[in-house]
């Protein structure tokens, strides 16, 4: 096909799409935003008080998304780490959004891994430098297909784990996050603009840890789903 035929200088790239449970139709995503440091014991294990902080997000770029089942090792790290969450996703957007509204915008949930280059965000803290580079990259968030709220609610009790082969990492319930899903949709839609199609990574229980090739990562989120991961 000619640029005349399509009117673009180039192929775009695909859509980022994920399965949804049940449905033949896939979720079409737009954004990744991820909370920081929201559960009180996950907090602490990074070195900082979860009671004085007010949220904070980042984000990742959604072709960092893999629903593969296996990740590759990224490059000019030495330390990979785990981190299992929750994840909302949007069927509707909004600019600020009441906190009794958020719920209503959520399309279903999935369970996503947000993997992360320790060394690299650590040496960013400590310049004051931005974490992109520790937190978004080729196949740094693994996800499930997305089940839909019809069919799982809108899960706020539920443990959530994970086990590298075969042992357990991270023990957590959904319960202890200290801002919840619907605080965290109020609290993005006051700086940003959210989109149908937006994920909001929320947050990981302690026990987050390095992997390494070779290694087989489970996580799951109860009455949501198992998200299975090989590091290659
Ligand atoms: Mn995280």
């Amino acid at each position: 096909m000619s640029e005349a035929d399509t009117g673009f200088v180039f192929a775009p790239v695909a859509p980022v799409v994920l399965a949804v449970a049940g449905r033949e139709a896939v979720f079409p995503v737009h954004r990744i935003y991820c909370i920081g440091r929201n559960y009180a014991a996950h907090a602490r294990e990074m070195g900082h008080d979860p009671d004085r902080e007010p949220p904070f997000f980042f984000q990742k770029s959604a072709d960092d998304l893999t629903g593969a089942g296996f990740m590759h090792y990224p490059a000019e790290t030495a330390e990979l780490h785990f981190e299992i969450e929750m994840v909302a996703a949007l069927g509707e957007g909004g600019e600020r959004i009441a906190v009794e509204d958020a719920l209503g915008k959520v399309f279903g949930y999935g369970v996503g891994l947000d993997m992360t280059r320790r060394d690299l965000q650590g040496e960013a803290k400590k310049m004051g430098r931005p974490w992109d580079t520790g937190k978004s990259f080729a196949e740094a968030a693994p996800c499930t297909g997305i089940v839909p709220v019809s069919a799982c609610g809108h899960p706020a009790v539920g443990a959530i784990t994970l086990d590298v082969n075969g042992e357990r990492r991270q023990t957590g319930d959904l319960k202890e996050m200290i801002w919840s899903v619907a605080e965290q949709i109020a609290t993005l839609s006051r700086f940003f603009v959210l989109r149908p199609g937006d994920l909001i990574f929320t947050g990981t229980p302690a026990g987050v840890g390095p992997v390494q090739r070779g290694d087989r990562m489970v996580g799951e989120v109860e009455g949501v789903g198992l998200l299975e991961v090989e590091v290659v």
